[in-house]
């Protein structure tokens, strides 16, 4: 599959104008990173008011912020929400006040062990201020007073989420799903919303089988409510994605569905051992992304998870070391071509059945050997016809036979293709 032209270097760009934004699980920030979104791909935006039941959960409060700082005797800004967005505690609550270092130590977060970089620390459920700053910026602070101002909203309000649907023959969907809720963070999970949007528009080109739906939504409460409020229609969703750190420079990362043996899954693991990329494929654990709420025992779809270092296995990760610069371009279009092929394969993975299943019929007779004369891969291509005429049995489709036969599934689809059109299999 030919790669998109020079989409790591738009998707790389996409990065750079969504880095600023002090994204959270709830506020204007979501909307804005949602409406920049909204300028690659349609989307549907929900609002979803604070107080909503949503499975075990509760829609909270949303959160706005629109400055934050500590600022020293002579009124010089040590700490400015407005360098960076991780330098507020995501969700604080409100504060004016002045007061001693030593009693506003217990508000900053540092990293003692990578002291020039700003962590990123959040506090949801616990009503708290804070700052995160470099160990370094700490360090050089002085004994004595200070001022500080958090210039947020804690109120009722919305959770912010949106779909885009790319709509395919058959109504059975395709979930790809990637958390929004980060503030300045590149590769968890800007890189994967990027990937996200190419995805749909490559997507888009190629007429789809599977209807594909896209899901922008911040993390753990977002795809929960998602659930919450999809539970009905659950049965349409046949596989699924989840789209994480996909911008780093390192092998890819695929963690397959609590299932262990979706679709997904194999269609993964088949184009990443097909293409001789270094990777590595992982079991299931109930933690990390959204898969965990996705493959929950209730609903248990058949979602994995594409990243390239997975979560908190790199030092920039929840730090400002995680900048654009951090992700590349190529490394997002290679996280772009494995998806795109992975599902390719879903959409031409069918059961076809053998009409001729007595003896092998005969290809030459069919111009079924002639279609092959002259190509590099011919004798590939005639075993993938063997095989494909061996296992049409009605029990096993093209991925299977592709594995079992230990050849590319593109050799093996087209192969199909070619039997098909010569009467000698049906879907
Ligand atoms: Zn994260």
């Amino acid at each position: 599959m030919a790669p998109v032209t020079g989409a790591g270097e738009e998707m790389h760009a996409l990065v750079e104008r969504l880095y600023p934004l002090c994204r959270s699980i709830t506020g204007d920030g979501v909307r804005a990173t949602l409406d920049i979104v909204g300028e690659y791909l349609p989307l549907r935006v929900h609002e979803v008011p604070t107080g909503t039941q949503v499975l075990d959960w509760t829609v909270p409060q949303e959160w706005n912020i629109r400055d934050a700082y500590v600022a020293d005797a002579s009124g010089r800004r040590v700490v400015d929400f407005a360098a960076s967005s991780l330098h507020v505690l995501g969700y604080s609550v409100p504060v004016r006040a002045r007061m001693e270092l030593s009693e506003l130590r217990e508000h900053l977060y540092t990293l003692p062990e990578q002291p020039s970089l700003v962590p990123y620390r959040t506090s949801y459920y616990a009503p708290r201020w804070g700052f995160c700053l470099a160990q370094e910026t700490l360090d050089a602070m002085e004994e004595g007073e200070y001022e500080v101002c958090v210039d947020s909203t804690l109120a009722d309000g919305h959770l912010t989420y949106a779909e885009h649907v790319v709509p395919g023959q058959v109504a059975d969907e395709v979930l790809v799903s990637c958390h929004t809720c980060h503030p300045s963070l590149a590769n968890d999970n800007l890189a994967g919303i990027a990937v996200a949007v190419f995805l749909a528009r490559a997507l888009a080109e190629t007429a789809p089988w599977y209807t594909y739906r896209f899901v922008f939504a911040p993390g753990t409460i977002g795809a929960i409510t998602w659930l919450a409020r999809n539970k009905e229609r659950i049965d349409q969703v046949k596989h699924g994605l989840v789209l994480a750190c996909a911008g780093d420079r390192g092998p890819l990362t695929y963690k397959r569905s609590r299932r262990g043996d979706a679709g997904i899954d194999r269609a993964v693991r088949h184009v990443l051992r097909d293409s001789g990329r270094p990777h590595s494929v992982e079991e299931f654990t109930p933690y990390g992304y959204d898969e965990r709420q996705y493959c929950s025992p209730g609903f248990d779809l058949g979602v994995g998870s594409l990243s390239r270092t997975p979560y908190a296995r790199y030092p920039e990760y929840h730090t400002s070391g995680d900048d654009p610069g951090f992700v590349s371009p190529e490394a997002m279009a290679d996280t772009l071509d494995v998806c795109r092929e992975a599902f390719s394969v879903l959409d031409r993975d069918r059961r076809y059945v053998n009409l001729s299943p007595y003896g092998e019929p005969q290809l030459g007779r069919r111009g079924l050997y002639d279609s092959l004369g002259g190509r590099s891969d011919a004798k590939q291509a005639e075993m993938a016809m063997l095989w494909v005429l061996s296992m049409s049995d009605g029990e096993h489709g093209l991925l299977d036979v592709a594995e079992r036969a230990g050849l590319p599934f593109d050799t093996v689809a087209a192969a199909a293709d070619a039997l098909h059109a010569s009467g000698l299999i049906k879907a």
